[in-house]
C-alpha cells in the first residue's frame, strides 16, 4: 500500500465515525496543491546533476501552510500528499493556527558534500519562492534537514523577496531560531509517553524504553527519558541497534555518536537489528525513525503494550488493527511528534514581532500545549471507544472541518 493511501484510510476510517458528505471527505481528503520542481546543480566533480523536488500543500482552511522539507531517496509525490496531509491533521490536533505541507528533494544526501546540499536548498527555494513565505507556507527541518538548511532557505528567500525570517523554522539560534526548538519534537514524545503512561497508572521511573531511531527526535527523546528515571535498553540509527537489558547509559552515547558518527560500536552492548528490535520485551516503543516499520507481519510479534510514534506513519492500516485488537495503546504520530511543529510555531511568532522567548517559557507552553492535546484527545478515545489514532482525526477533521464551513467553500 502507498503512503497517501495509508493515509487515506485512518482519514477514512475517522469520517465514517463523523458525518460528513463524501464531498467534504474528498475536499478535505485531496491536497490543494503539489508543486513539482527540477533542481539543476553544478556538482564539485564539474558534473551537472539533477534532483526533483516537492511541496504539497494540503490544506489551509486553519491557517497558513505548514510541514517540513526532507532530503531522502524516498521522497516523491505520493509521499509527500501523504505527510503533508498529516501535517494538516497535526496542526489542528495541537491547536495551532497552521494547515499543512510537506516536501522535500529526492536525493541521498549522504553522497552529498556542504557546497552541494548548499546549492539544492538554494535552487529549490528559487524554484518555489512565490508559494511559500510567512504568510502562506512555512516549511520546517524533516528528515535528512537542519537548522543549517533552513539558514540556507531563509537567505535565499530573503534575497529574492525582501527580510523574512519567518519564512521557515527550525534556523539557527544565531539566525532568528527559537530557543528549545531543536529538543522540541523529543521532548512531545517524551511528553506523550509520560501522559500514556499515566493512563495505565504508571511513569517513566522504572519502565523500560525501546527506540528506533537515534536522530534528533529519538536522542533527545531518549535524554529526556533517562532524565526522569526511565531506562533505555536499545536504541539505533541506519546502521543498526545496540541493546543492554540494564540500560544504556544515553549521555555517554551521545557523545560517543557524535565522534564516531554512528551508535553501533559503543562499547559493552549487545548488536540487534532494526527490525529485531521492534519486537524485543520492553514496556514502550517508539519509533523514531522512517514511516511505514509496523505491518501485518511483524504487528503480532510488538511486545510493547505502549508505542508512542515519534516517527511520521511508521505504522500501516493492517498493523494499526492488530494493535487495536491486542488493546495495544498507540499514541498517534500526528499528537506524539507534534512537539517540533508546536515549537515551529512558537518561532515563527517570535520571528513576526522580532522578540526571543526564554528556555523555560518555550518548555512551559510546549508542554502545556501538549499535555492539553493528549487529554482532548484521550477523552474522545474513551467516550467514542475508539484508538487514540481515530480520536486524533476526529478530533483534527472536526476542527478543520469547521474552519473550511465557516470560511465558506
Ligand atoms: N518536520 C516536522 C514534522 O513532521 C516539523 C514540521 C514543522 O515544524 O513545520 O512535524
Amino acid at each position: 500500500m502507498k503512503a497517501f493511501e495509508a493515509t487515506n484510510k485512518f482519514l477514512r476510517g475517522a469520517m465514517r465515525r463523523m458525518d460528513l458528505t463524501d464531498h467534504i471527505q474528498d475536499l478535505l481528503i485531496q491536497p490543494q496543491r503539489c508543486v513539482k520542481v527540477k533542481v539543476v546543480v553544478e556538482l564539485d566533480s564539474g558534473d551537472v546533476a539533477s534532483y526533483m523536488g516537492f511541496r504539497t500543500q494540503h490544506n489551509n482552511a486553519r491557517g497558513p501552510f505548514k510541514g517540513g522539507l526532507r532530503f531522502h531517496p524516498t521522497v516523491d509525490e505520493d509521499h509527500s500528499n501523504s505527510l503533508a496531509s498529516l501535517m494538516s491533521w497535526k496542526a489542528a490536533v495541537a491547536d495551532i493556527p497552521y494547515g499543512g505541507a510537506k516536501g522535500g528533494i529526492n536525493c541521498n544526501p549522504k553522497h552529498l558534500t556542504v557546497g552541494e546540499l548548499e546549492k539544492i536548498c538554494r535552487k529549490f527555494v528559487e524554484q518555489v519562492h512565490d508559494v511559500i513565505g510567512p504568510t502562506q507556507d512555512i516549511p520546517a527541518p524533516d528528515v535528512n534537514t537542519g537548522a543549517r538548511e533552513m539558514a540556507w532557505m531563509m537567505d535565499q528567500y530573503s534575497k529574492l523577496e525582501s527580510f523574512s525570517p519567518g519564512v521557515v523554522t527550525g534556523k539557527p539560534l544565531d539566525l532568528f531560531g527559537a530557543e528549545g526548538r531543536s529538543e522540541a519534537t523529543g521532548r512531545g514524545v517524551w511528553i506523550t509517553a509520560t501522559e500514556a503512561l499515566k493512563r495505565k497508572g504508571r511513569e517513566v521511573d522504572g519502565t523500560t524504553f525501546v527506540i528506533q531511531g537515534f536522530g534528533n527526535v529519538g536522542s533527545y527523546a531518549a535524554k529526556f527519558i533517562q532524565d526522569t528515571g526511565g531506562k533505555v535498553i536499545c536504541v539505533s540509527d541506519v546502521n543498526g541497534g545496540i541493546y543492554n537489558p540494564e540500560g544504556l547509559d544515553i549521555d555517554a552515547l551521545i557523545a560517543h555518536r557524535k565522534k564516531s558518527g554512528t551508535v553501533v560500536d559503543f562499547p559493552g552492548v549487545d548488536q540487534v537489528s532494526n527490525e529485531d528490535l521492534l519486537l524485543l520485551e520492553t514496556d514502550v516503543l517508539i519509533p523514531a525513525a522512517l514511516g511505514h516499520v509496523f505491518t501485518a507481519e511483524n504487528a503480532r510479534d510488538v511486545k510493547a503494550s505502549i508505542i508512542v510514534e515519534g516517527a511520521n506513519g511508521p505504522t500501516m492500516p493492517d498493523a494499526d488493527e492488530i494493535f487495536d485488537e491486542r488493546e495495544i495503546l498507540v499514541v498517534p504520530d500526528i499528537l506524539a511528534n507534534a512537539g517540533g511543529v508546536i515549537c515551529s510555531y512558537f518561532e515563527w511568532v517570535q520571528n513576526m514581532q522580532y522578540f526571543r522567548w526564554d528556555l523555560e517559557h518555550t518548555r512551559d507552553q510546549l508542554d502545556k500545549r501538549l499535555k492539553k492535546a493528549f487529554d482532548v484527545v484521550y477523552d474522545v478515545a474513551v467516550k467514542k471507544k475508539v484508538s487514540m489514532r481515530s480520536a486524533a482525526f476526529i478530533v483534527a477533521i472536526g476542527r478543520v472541518g469547521k474552519a473550511t464551513v465557516l470560511r465558506g467553500v
